[in-house]
């Protein structure tokens, strides 16, 4: 058993929605990840697939097996939490051993066995002896992680496991989880909130917003072709730009400047009105030229640098319009490069540069 099938899941408190009608299917073996702002429904909707929410209506099947009713103890599911939950007056074998305890096929020896085992695959024998309150984050994370693991569950289902270590453990044990969900191929579900997680280690992600699924596929996928406005801010930093306009005469007109549409844009928006196009930072070029002594091509524009942040590799450049300096755009440049604040630039959008989305609804067009 891995598959996980949610269908018009919704569950209520009192007045708020916290899920509202998901559909989700989650394949056997896959890594899943439910990513979207604080308060968007997915920890309770992880809560719903482990049993610990019973949903307001909606139906979960594990394979074709309906266990929306099911009690958490016979849904074959290991939830490793945010807080860890290891209990302080156990040792870390106790700790991996209590997950354990309901499993009457297993014999004291096996047991023991299976604890040390998964010690071994998680690289932590020296620890078995120790109490929580003498381990590191890290340590407690891998022990939390080695509960469930003991247990060989069906499903694994996390929810923010890395959020309570620091930036750089974090980025370890983001890269460890993945290759151990690799080589053990359980379906996992794993909620976060940071973008960067969900994105390094999803097969595919869902992302929710406001207890709705907003867009489920693959990383890359929902990152260049986003859903909608909300997808295509949320995913990417800096956050992609985005500039009101309208469409007209083959063009996306805005206050400030003018940007001729490719072909392949024009198919998807001849139709449209309001508008916005967005434009990720990475995707804004700014041109060496000198603005005094080029001429402008019809998808380039003289700005003016308002801020530069250095971040090492890369400079975060941000742009005003030199027309209309409340249009502005965040560039992507190489660190090495110089770049002041206050000097003029070309600044050149690529013709495939450009998302463009329904200014009312949100709803990608191109
Ligand atoms: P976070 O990242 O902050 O944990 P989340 O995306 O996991 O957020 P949920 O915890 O699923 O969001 O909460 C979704 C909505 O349901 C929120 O508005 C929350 O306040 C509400 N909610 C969650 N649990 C309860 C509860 N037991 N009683 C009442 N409201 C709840």
């Amino acid at each position: 058993m891995g598959e996980i099938n949610l269908s018009n899941l919704t569950k209520r408190f009192g007045d708020v929605v916290a899920v509202n009608d998901l559909d989700l299917e989650i394949e056997d073996g896959e890594f899943l990840v439910l990513v979207g702002p604080s308060g968007c429904g997915k920890s309770t909707t992880l809560r719903c697939v482990a049993g610990l929410e019973t949903p307001s209506s909606g139906q979960i099947r594990f394979d074709e097996t309906d266990v929306t009713y099911r009690v958490p103890q016979n849904r074959d599911v290991a939830m490793v939490f945010q807080d860890y939950a290891l209990y302080p007056h156990m040792t870390v074998r106790e700790n991996m051993k209590f997950g354990l305890e309901e499993e009457p096929d297993y014999t004291d020896e096996e047991r023991e066995e299976r604890v040390e085992s998964v010690a071994d695959l998680l690289d932590i024998p020296d620890l078995l002896d120790r109490k929580p309150g003498e381990l590191s984050g890290g340590q407690q994370q891998r022990v939390a992680l080695g509960r469930a693991i003991v247990r060989d569950p069906s499903v694994f289902l996390m929810d923010e496991p890395l959020s309570n270590l620091d930036a750089k453990l974090r980025a370890t044990m983001r890269m460890e989880l993945q290759h151990l969900q690799e080589d053990l191929g359980v379906t996992t579900v794993y909620v976060t909130h940071d973008q960067t997680e969900a994105m390094t280690m999803s097969d595919r992600m869902a992302v929710m917003n406001d207890g709705e699924l907003q867009q489920v596929g693959e990383p890359l996928d929902l990152y260049h072709a986003p859903a909608n406005l909300f997808v295509a801010e949320f995913l990417g930093e800096p956050n992609m730009n985005h500039l009101n306009g309208t469409v007209d005469d083959g063009r996306f007109v805005a206050d400030s400047f003018t940007y001729p549409f490719d072909d392949s844009v024009l198919d998807d928006v001849e139709d449209a009105d309001d508008v916005v196009l967005g434009v990720r930072p990475e995707s804004v070029e700014i041109l060496d030229d000198d603005p005094e002594a080029v001429s402008l091509g019809d998808r380039e524009f003289e700005m003016t640098v308002d801020v530069v942040e250095p971040m090492g590799n890369e400079h975060v450049v941000h742009l005003d319009f030199a027309a209309d300096a409340s249009e502005s755009l965040t560039a992507i440049a190489d660190g090495m490069r110089r770049i002041e604040e206050g000097e003029s630039v070309i600044v050149h959008l690529p013709h495939d540069a450009a998302h463009v989305f329904d200014a009312r609804t949100g709803v990608a067009l191109h």
